[in-house]
């Protein structure tokens, strides 16, 4: 048994399924359509727009009149979709930034250097050995994400300290669908990306996976550990909800 902390919507999403139009009021719509074993034909917006599945044995007709008899409900969300900011994109270019720990760092890439240094709300990339943008990012997340093993890894410590149980084993995962889980056996996977967020949400979501060691659920009980180590833990749930929109995407 394991117990997963989703983050509402995925950030990043990869476009599956066959793309397709419908016609809906006045608008044409596209959609990406997919098969699969499932009793109804299923409607959502992702980040990349809409989605629909439908049963295995479903005609097409079908699915689009379902579209038709919901197409108030689809344009309105498209339309919110459209509006809602979107992850911001890093592009590894000199003077672009990225959200480190909830604060802008920004980019600067330095001729002639090896390594990667963050200081003063900068962050440098040394051009040597390769200057081109995609060793440059490939080296940069690598680097990152050793940041995020380090930083999880001592929240992890103190809260487990806090709780009175041993530090337990921890893996980064790179999850589109989760912030962190917590297994039977103690194993807790922490998602990287929470290097992005202030450390106050990487905290809440620490003591949240810690917390079910004692509870493995998410009962009246598991709420009352989690408030033991992180008192503010509400206003954290709500704030971490949001969050998603602002991952940015390296
Ligand atoms: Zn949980």
């Amino acid at each position: 048994m394991q117990l997963e902390l989703p983050l509402a919507i995925a950030p990043v999403t990869l476009p599956a399924g066959t793309l397709r139009y419908i016609q809906l009021g006045s608008e044409i719509v596209g959609y990406r359509f997919r098969r699969a074993r499932r009793r109804s034909i299923g409607i959502m917006i992702d980040d990349d727009g809409l989605r629909v599945a439908a049963p295995n044995h479903a005609p097409i007709a079908e699915v689009e009149a379902f579209l038709r008899e919901k197409a108030r409900w689809v344009l309105k969300k498209l339309s919110e979709w459209r509006a809602a900011p979107k992850p911001p994109v890093v592009d590894w270019s000199d003077g672009s930034s990225l959200a480190l720990l909830g604060t802008s760092v920004t980019i600067a890439l330095v001729p002639g250097e090896r390594g990667i240094s963050l200081e003063n709300g900068r962050l440098g990339i040394g051009l040597v050995p390769r200057p081109e943008p995609a060793a440059l990012r490939k080296r940069a997340i690598a680097w990152i994400k050793e940041q995020a093993r380090a930083r999880l890894g001592e929240r992890l410590t103190l809260y487990a300290a806090r709780l009175g149980v041993p530090t337990p084993r921890l893996s980064l995962s790179s999850a589109r669908t989760q912030w962190g889980l917590c297994r039977e056996d103690g194993h807790v996977r922490l998602n990287w990306r929470l290097i992005h967020l202030p450390l106050h949400l990487v905290d809440y979501v620490v003591a949240h996976e810690l917390a079910h060691l004692r509870e493995m659920n998410h009962s009246a009980r598991f709420w009352t550990v989690v408030g033991g180590l992180y008192p503010d833990y509400k206003q954290a749930r709500i704030e971490l909800r949001h969050c998603n929109h602002r991952l940015p995407i390296l």
